[in-house]
């Protein structure tokens, strides 16, 4: 997944303020989207000095394990009352869903160390050239624009349609 990122961190910050019962701030939307794309720095990594010498998901920002620690630590370091609670939260659950996406038909090293193995829900058929026809035609491109269209429709729908406003006044009169 690769488009998905940034919309799916949209709407996990989202969710959270709606679950939280707080305004999705620009804060919190931030957080999110920065969640949602971080692990993906390591691309950087892998082009400019690597040389695509190993696969990117094997680098720590695609490893669950370090996630899982940083997780823990931010449990433990921040209490509830912290300013800074609400965005870490948001912004770590959007790098979770990125593994999650990442794991659709990528490679992501769930149990590593323990097991040297990658896991993908699907794989890809190398079928169609150029290479990236095959991601393109795939179903899981369908999902990845899936995100990206909620995204923008509740980014940018008017809010008297987000608050149901328009579907009282359009409602015929008994
Ligand atoms: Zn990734």
């Amino acid at each position: 997944m690769f488009i998905a990122h940034l919309p799916a961190g949209y709407l996990t910050a989202r969710q959270v303020a709606r679950r939280l019962g707080v305004s999705a701030t620009p804060d919190l939307i931030l957080a999110g989207m920065a969640g949602g794309i971080f692990p993906d720095i390591d691309l950087l990594y892998a082009i400019l000095i690597d040389h695509w010498s190993v696969h990117h998901h094997r680098y720590w920002t695609h490893l669950p394990l370090v996630w899982l620690a940083i997780s823990a630590a931010a449990v433990l370091l921040f209490r509830t009352s912290d300013a800074a609670r609400q965005p870490l939260t948001v912004f770590l659950l959007a790098v979770w869903g990125h593994l999650l996406l990442d794991s659709i038909a990528g490679d992501i090293w769930w149990l590593w160390p323990w097991l040297d193995s990658p896991f993908s829900l699907v794989v890809i058929p190398a079928i169609h050239s150029p290479w990236w026809l095959n991601f393109l035609l795939h179903w899981t491109f369908a999902l990845e624009l899936g995100f990206a269209l909620v995204a923008v429709w509740l980014a940018w729908k008017p809010r008297h349609v987000r608050s149901g406003k328009l579907a009282q006044r359009s409602m015929p009169r008994a």
